[in-house]
């Protein structure tokens, strides 16, 4: 879903898939070789709403996106959750843990482990993972 959209606003920004909030080709990042602006990512919403606020300030249309930020916001909506390395699965109840950096799912943690053939007694299991939000 997106907050708002280059059709109707002059920025694009949606919650990505990854785990993170998108400002996409923002027009505060400077332009490439080719004349492309880079992306702008946040973790949190108050994080997208800050910059979306800069946007403003520097005379561009953010569309709904800062109304629909905050209105999540004020309802408690949860913010997102970098997915499993593996399957992407990053929805709540799917429990994910990180391990070294990696997150992964239990099912893909599993996997993983069965296909590491010469794992030592050192390996970790599950139960050492950090418990994710
Ligand atoms: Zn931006
Ligand atoms: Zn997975």
């Amino acid at each position: 879903m997106s907050y708002a959209r280059f059709s109707d606003a002059d920025v694009y920004v949606y919650e990505s898939v990854y785990g993170f909030f998108m400002c996409q080709v923002c027009l505060l990042t400077p332009q490439d070789e080719g004349g492309w602006h880079g992306d702008t990512t946040t973790n949190t919403r108050m994080e997208m709403v800050t910059h979306l606020r800069a946007h403003r300030e520097a005379g561009h249309d953010t569309g709904a996106a800062i109304d629909r930020l905050e209105a999540e916001i004020a309802q408690g909506e949860p913010e997102p959750r970098e997915p499993c390395r593996a399957c992407y699965e990053h929805d709540r109840p799917v429990e994910l843990r990180r391990f070294n950096g990696a997150v992964f799912c239990r099912s893909c943690f599993d996997k993983a482990v069965a296909m590491t053939p010469q794992r030592g007694p050192q390996a970790p299991g599950w139960a050492d993972g950090e418990v994710l939000p």
